[in-house]
């Protein structure tokens, strides 16, 4: 079988300083869900002459499994997906998070808010923006923030034109939880904006939050990334695989059947050859072959 040498320069698509991420939550190992969204985003990276990065999102410690971390960084590594660049750690850029949130409520764009999930369900399950004339103090309190641009339709790289849930859009959302975490929404956009990231891609189960982040962008005056999110692998019941439903891990030490799979999953069409070859073959076929053109739309049943 015949490769080109990666040395190869590739010059087709260059998109100019593209910067790319994966970023997974140490909830649990990587599933074959996980492997899609982490080859997507490693090859429409590599296709563009991009960085790749990778930063663990644990923030959530009670999520937490112990040993996710290190077992998913090995794990990519034995699948060919190398980063460029040092790994981010959520849970040390605490600080940084926290001035955001100084930064926000300086600028009275955020307040403090202690309504229950029951309070809010019982007014429709949307949160109406009930404690924001109300000055509350910060104590047992979540912080939302004001919602002035309610951005709900975006254009995304692989679905076309998206449009979210006009109500869920429009709401005050929590960047800093009652328990003390600081919400995903927040630590999310302010990594992408500090690690520069240029394209996020990722699953479809993070298509409503993009409206979300969408709005944060805007709110600090940020350039929003572009977003692009592949198909969700499902079961046969229509869930999508996830660490909650107790998808199983991909094998370490069978990383070739399953970049196949995930290829095929992504709609690319994997040379019949290649199930012979080494990772990097393999990746390095993927990466030069990539076609955003082919990813599906739609959820594809896996188990
Ligand atoms: N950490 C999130 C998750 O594992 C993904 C965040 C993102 O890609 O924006 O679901
Ligand atoms: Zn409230």
């Amino acid at each position: 079988m015949e490769f080109n040498s990666p040395e190869r320069p590739l010059t087709s698509n260059t998109v100019a300083g593209y910067r790319g991420r994966f970023a997974p939550s140490p909830s649990g190992l990587l599933h074959f869900g996980s492997l899609i969204a982490a080859l997507a985003s490693f090859l429409d990276a590599k296709a563009h002459q991009g960085k790749w990065l990778v930063r663990i999102e644990d923030i959530d410690p009670p999520r937490e499994l112990t040993g996710a971390s290190t077992n998913i960084l090995k794990t990519l590594d034995a699948y060919g997906l190398h980063w460029d660049e040092e790994v981010r750690y959520q849970s040390q850029q605490s600080e940084r998070y926290q001035a955001l949130l100084s930064a926000l409520k300086k600028q009275q764009l955020s307040y403090y808010c202690q309504c229950t999930r029951a309070q809010i369900k019982q007014v429709g399950g949307i949160y109406q923006g009930h404690c924001k004339p109300l000055s509350l103090p910060a104590q047992d309190s979540a912080i939302r923030l004001i919602n002035h641009f309610a951005i709900h339709t975006f254009d995304d790289i692989f679905q076309g034109s998206v449009t979210c849930d006009i109500n869920l859009a429009q709401e005050d959302f929590i960047i800093h939880r009652k328990d003390g975490l600081f919400a995903y929404q927040l630590a999310v956009v302010a990594d992408d904006i500090e690690q520069g990231i240029t394209h996020v891609i990722r699953g479809c189960d993070l298509l409503e939050p993009t409206a979300r982040q969408l709005t944060l962008f805007k709110t600090l005056q940020h350039n929003a990334p572009q977003f692009g999110h592949v198909p969700l692998a499902v079961t046969k019941q229509g869930y999508k695989l996830s660490k909650q439903n107790k998808a199983p891990a991909i094998d370490i030490n069978k990383p070739q059947a399953s970049l196949i799979a995930a290829l095929k999953f992504l709609g690319q069409k994997p040379e019949n050859q290649l199930v012979h070859a080494s990772v990097n073959e393999i990746i390095y076929w993927a990466i030069t072959h990539w076609q955003r053109n082919y990813v599906p739309k739609m959820a594809q049943i896996v188990i």
